[in-house]
């Protein structure tokens, strides 16, 4: 009894700074600002893909395993997606397989909660530019280095309109078939680029198709949608040329880690 006694008083002391620690992380301090909404807003949600999806209040943070969701030659033969195609695909081109394999990716994406218009327009880069709301990621109109064209590349696409490029990233440069025919509709909203403007498919809700000749010259335009009410600035993919961003991010850029 007398050996336990000294503990008492350390015991209770830890316990009175726990306490008054907790309650000190708990006051607000009045000369901060109120803290930032950290609510996920409902339209990212509908990114299924996703393994979280969370908001600092400034970026909503997304994480995604870039494969698709669905069939594709590109996977391995064990895999039950793969499936054997031969066939048409985007732009009428007969089907020819390019020689790499779809590989699991650990994509973070941040894009703005609240994206701005950027008067640079920075230039799309090659690689991923935004993520389609299966998790898959978007990639710009040309296949390489100094504004090479697509056009070598458009045969290899999946009968969904995606290829794995050389280290496995499955991405789709054209309207995501799978996305825009299955789990969404053609005037579905599709994605997101990484300025945080929402990419829709390649027509209006009203039915109407929308061409590049529609589009300003980042291949978007502003209007009202059923996920943004109070309308917004948006891409569209279309059938013509650039198919999804034109000469840059209309608004400024967040990031992503691969
Ligand atoms: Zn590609
Ligand atoms: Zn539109």
């Amino acid at each position: 009894m007398t050996t336990k006694k000294p503990a008492f008083p350390n015991l209770f002391l830890a316990l009175v700074l726990m306490v008054s620690s907790f309650s000190c992380s708990k006051t607000e301090d009045p000369t901060t600002l109120p803290e930032e909404n950290t609510t996920v807003p409902d339209v990212y949600k509908k990114i299924y893909g996703a393994s979280s999806i969370t908001s600092d209040g400034t970026y909503i943070t997304i994480k995604t395993n870039g494969v698709p969701d669905h069939k594709s030659p590109y996977y391995p033969t064990n895999n039950p997606l793969y499936e054997a195609y031969s066939g048409t695909t985007f732009g009428g081109y007969t089907f020819a397989k390019n020689p790499n394999q779809i590989a699991t990716q650990s994509f973070t994406f941040k894009i703005p909660v609240n994206p701005k218009v950027d008067a640079n327009h920075a230039a799309t880069p090659l690689g991923v530019i935004g993520l389609a709301l299966n998790g898959v990621a978007l990639f710009n109109q040309y296949a390489g280095p100094n504004n090479q064209a697509l056009t070598g590349e458009i045969a290899s696409f999946d009968k969904y309109y995606g290829h794995p490029q050389n280290t496995g990233q499955y991405h789709y440069h054209v309207e995501p078939l799978y996305l825009t025919t299955v789990k969404s509709t053609k005037s579905g909203l599709v994605g997101f680029l990484l300025d945080g403007f929402p990419v829709y498919g390649p027509q209006e809700e009203s039915g109407t198709t929308v061409t590049s000749s529609n589009l300003d010259a980042y291949h978007g335009h502003t209007h009202a949608t059923l996920d943004f009410p109070a309308g917004i600035y948006h891409y569209h993919f279309t059938a013509d040329a650039p198919y999804l961003n034109g000469n840059g991010y209309y608004g400024t850029a967040g990031t992503v880690t691969r």
